[in-house]
């Protein structure tokens, strides 16, 4: 039992920067009761925010974001230190948060407005039909480390222009930048209280998950199968974007400084820990040396380090976890066991997680490095005889997030690109089909279940959609109400078949029944 003199002791999450291991900060670690007691209060602040008119709601949005800009040295260092992050890396977070609250903002009117169906049928004739959108009181929103502002940031403004309460749960590897932009949001702007960060470990998100009307997961494939199985026993909607194992598909006309290029930043952005990034190259046999050449080269002249805040001096940081670190070494020692050879990189460096930008060529499917997600700095590339051979190992994965396509031809282009079983398909560009925010981002197979984005759906997912339907003209009753008669159903089958059958003959009823 606790007493007013002795207060429960709050269990803390220390943050350690991956680079140097120094302590960047310190969260709490919430446990069910203190997640079940933040939903309680938002979900007392809902219907005022859903009442507000979609115009309102955007203010607030857009005086977060000039809050955020006005304080993003301080916010980007945060995600910077927490997630060992090179400065440049770093950056993309905020072009994330500007991208996605201008969107919303912009289009959240537009998006919500009720629509208007036309009425299928003579029997529906005299009625108005809309579609009206109307949000689920408490959205939980649970996301991984590798982009600590951009991830939340992806879902979030959508979900609060939608008229919801938002329970978000950051990674505990990576919570202090989030934990400080939902501080804006509830201390800095004069906002109502309808956003909550719950931080913890995996048992806080689970928690959440217990709390709200439905979730939005971006993590693993592992955590979203269960996040999932939880929502079907509560029976809540549920969104999940998972892992990936983003096939680049070289065809022998592609621009070729630009696929390397493309190579570089679709695989090593970020230390190679994003959902969409390149996790395996597969090009056409006559143009492959000349790649790989020219992706040795260009890969030789890359920095890797936690610069300074401010400096862009490295292209890119750290490895965010040890875990992480395992897996990339897992499946470069299972490569070189089964026949690979290392161009560049290929051992982690003896100070800090850093993972050097790793070439693995004379790969095949037998190995873990083309099997399984990496999210690491890896660029294992295969030599292919032809497209087809290209699209059917492209297709060999249980995971279909992304791809890319690089090709001169247009034909080609189309031609292949419509084979790839992935929800994105880029060409010539990599990872770039995130950011078209009028466009769906989702995972097929084993990456995910519905949508994010896709223009009116990134706001209407967060609704519960309402058929509204009134009366045109006031009758005193209608056709098919009580009672029945020989007469009426006469009439009504003569109307019917007039009005539904597809030929003259049925239409009079000239064919027997
Ligand atoms: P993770 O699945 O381990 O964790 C993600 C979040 O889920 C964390 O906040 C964690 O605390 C929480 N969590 C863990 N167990 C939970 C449970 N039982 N119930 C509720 N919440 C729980 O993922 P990670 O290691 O943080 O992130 C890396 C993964 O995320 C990769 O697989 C990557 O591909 C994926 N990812 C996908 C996308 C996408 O849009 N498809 C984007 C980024 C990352």
């Amino acid at each position: 039992m606790t007493t007013t003199e002795n207060p429960p002791e709050v269990s803390a999450l220390e943050v350690r920067n991956p680079a140097d291991h120094t302590l960047v900060g310190i969260v709490p670690d919430m446990d069910p009761d203190a997640v079940a007691a933040m939903a309680e209060r938002l979900r007392g602040a809902q219907p005022a925010w859903a009442a507000m008119t979609p115009a309102a709601r955007a203010k607030y949005l857009l005086r977060w974001l000039d809050w955020i800009v006005d304080n993003q040295d301080r916010i980007l260092g945060l995600v910077h230190r927490e997630a060992g992050k090179s400065w440049g890396d770093a950056q993309i977070e905020l072009l994330v948060c500007m991208e996605v609250i201008n969107y919303y903002a912009k289009h959240g009117e537009e998006f919500l407005a009720d629509e208007t169906r036309r009425p299928h049928g003579p029997a529906s004739l005299t009625k108005n039909l809309r579609i009206r959108y109307q949000p689920y009181q408490l959205v939980g929103i649970i996301t991984p480390w590798n982009y600590p502002l951009g991830m939340p940031m992806m879902d979030i403004p959508g979900a609060l222009m939608a008229g919801a309460a938002v329970l978000s749960k950051p990674s505990e590897e990576t919570p202090l930048a989030w934990a400080e932009v939902v501080r804006g949001w509830n201390e800095e702007i004069g906002a109502p209280p309808v956003l909550g960060c719950a931080s913890g470990r995996g048992g806080t998100g689970a928690a959440v998950v217990d709390a709200v009307d439905m979730v939005q997961f971006t993590g693993s494939t592992a955590t979203g199968r269960r996040i999932g199985m939880r929502c079907a026993e509560r029976l809540i909607p549920v969104s999940l974007e998972l892992g990936g194992k983003d096939a680049m598909i070289v065809l022998s006309d592609a621009p070729l400084q630009r696929a390397i290029r493309g190579a570089i930043w679709g695989g090593l952005f970020n230390a190679g820990q994003s959902c969409i990034a390149v996790e395996r190259i597969y090009v056409e046999a006559p143009i492959y040396d000349e790649f790989v050449t020219g992706l040795v080269d260009q890969v030789n002249t890359l920095r890797q380090g936690h610069d300074q805040q401010g400096s862009f001096t490295a292209e890119f940081g750290a490895m965010a976890t040890e875990n992480q670190m395992e897996i990339v070494e897992r499946h470069v020692a299972d490569a070189v066991t089964k026949g690979a050879r290392v161009l560049t990189g290929g051992r982690r460096a003896e100070h800090g997680l850093f993972y050097p930008p790793t070439i693995l060529v004379d790969v095949d499917h037998t190995m873990l490095c083309m099997r399984e997600e990496t999210f690491g700095p890896l660029l294992p590339i295969m030599k292919v005889r032809d497209e087809d051979e290209a699209v059917r190992l492209a297709n060999d994965s249980p995971y279909g997030l992304a791809s890319s396509v690089w090709t001169s031809s247009p034909q080609r282009a189309e031609r292949v690109g419509t084979r790839i079983e992935a929800g994105g398909v880029n060409i010539n560009n990599a990872m770039i089909n995130v950011f078209q925010f009028p466009l769906p981002m989702g995972g097929w197979k084993q990456s995910g279940l519905g949508h994010r984005f896709g223009g009116p759906n990134g706001v209407r997912k967060f609704c519960r959609q309402q058929a509204f339907v009134s009366e045109k003209v006031h009758l005193e009753t209608e056709t098919h109400w009580y009672p029945y008669s020989r007469r009426k159903a006469r009439v009504t089958a003569a109307v019917l078949r007039l009005v539904e059958m597809n030929d003259w003959r049925r239409r009079l009823g000239l064919r027997a029944r």
